[in-house]
């Protein structure tokens, strides 16, 4: 039997967390004098409901799922530090991913001194099951797996990833960041039936709201309460609140931005593959192309001063001698095209 008791720091198991002003009294239309609030300037002088209340259940509705099964975090970094450190002590603790993957899993491990242990993505950009088993030990709390994954833009093999939360017998975060952009199903399906399972989204991507930072993880009720526990009281402000719930009244905006994303998804393709600079593009199922380069510092370089900026992504292991492209505007595309065109003649 699964108990997640046993994967917990023991000081977060013991820890009587804060209890804000509006943590104890919940009502609405009420005269506000416990919080030491401004009474002016509406609305923003008041602090944020600290569950979210209003936007998790907004969020429940779209993803079918409770609301006892949803953090909202200030972007999914925000779930990324606290799962380690709510399971992670210290320099005693690790965690495993794959590699070469998204950036802040290694960062946020390094800044609580966890150390973080790194599989080798097979040659088709696949995990090594055997590999990522292999570095598991009785110390292992965490696997952080990316799918699609950044910056490889592919999709984990879905038989892999569940095979993995069946062996592993810590917790498996699989980051869907870039989901929308695939064809693939969320395991958001699968919470009910795997304890050990967390699944970060964000709005960041497919929602076009990275600047308000508002990332989502989906998890067990027992996990969902540790990491409400830890965070801080009011870590979603009010304007953030605000413009999730306003924007997430027309859903459909997202779809059609998906559609025209992967619509210029296909044509940068096809543009960038009539390129004779351009040595290989890598199958995506995110809104990023991973583009190779004969000489990928030269065109990085050469598009700076175009100002057009690419991520530089050819240093990364598996991945030499690529820039990772991200998909934009038609305009913006057409842009990129022709300066690429005048690179070459
Ligand atoms: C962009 C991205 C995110 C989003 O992070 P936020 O903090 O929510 O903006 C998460 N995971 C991966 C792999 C990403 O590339």
């Amino acid at each position: 039997m699964f108990d997640i008791n046993t994967l917990v720091r023991k000081n977060i198991l013991s820890l009587v967390p804060y209890s804000s002003a509006r943590d104890e009294y919940k009502g609405e239309e009420a005269i506000f004098l416990d919080a030491n609030e401004n009474p002016f300037n509406t609305p923003l002088n008041r602090y944020p409901d600290p569950q979210q209340t209003k936007l998790k259940k907004r969020i429940a509705e779209i993803k079918g799922l409770p609301v006892e099964n949803i953090f909202l975090g200030n972007g999914s970094d925000e779930a990324i530090d606290l799962l380690i450190r709510v399971f992670c002590d210290p320099g005693t603790d690790n965690v495993i991913s794959i590699k070469p993957t998204y950036g802040m899993y290694k960062v946020c491990a390094d800044i609580n001194q966890v150390e973080f242990r790194e599989a080798l993505l097979n040659k088709d950009y696949q995990a090594d099951i055997q590999l990522l088993l292999s570095l598991a030990d009785n110390r292992s709390k965490l696997m952080f797996l990316c799918s699609p994954n950044n910056p490889t833009s592919n999709s984990l093999h879905r038989n892999d990833i569940l095979l993995l939360i069946r062996k592993f017998s810590g917790l498996v975060i699989l980051d869907e960041a870039y989901l929308d952009f695939s064809a693939n199903r969320s395991l958001i399906s699968e919470l009910s039936s795997f304890p050990n399972l967390v699944i970060l989204q964000t709005f960041s991507k497919a929602w076009g709201m990275a600047g308000i930072r508002l990332g989502m993880a989906f998890a067990s009720r027992d996990i969902i309460t540790l990491l409400n526990r830890i965070k801080y009281p009011y870590n979603v402000n009010v304007l953030t609140q605000r413009a999730a719930l306003d924007h997430l009244q027309e859903s459909a905006g997202k779809d059609a931005w998906v559609n025209m994303i992967l619509d210029q998804r296909g044509w940068l393709q096809k543009e960038l593959e009539q390129l004779a600079m351009v040595r290989n593009i890598l199958p995506s199922d995110a809104n990023f192309l991973m583009v190779k380069f004969d000489d990928p510092g030269k065109v990085f370089e050469y598009l700076i001063g175009k100002k057009i900026i690419v991520r530089d992504r050819s240093k990364v292991p598996l991945c030499e001698g690529y820039l990772r492209i991200t998909v934009g505007s038609p305009g913006e595309n057409q842009r990129l095209i022709n300066t690429l065109q005048d690179l070459l003649s």
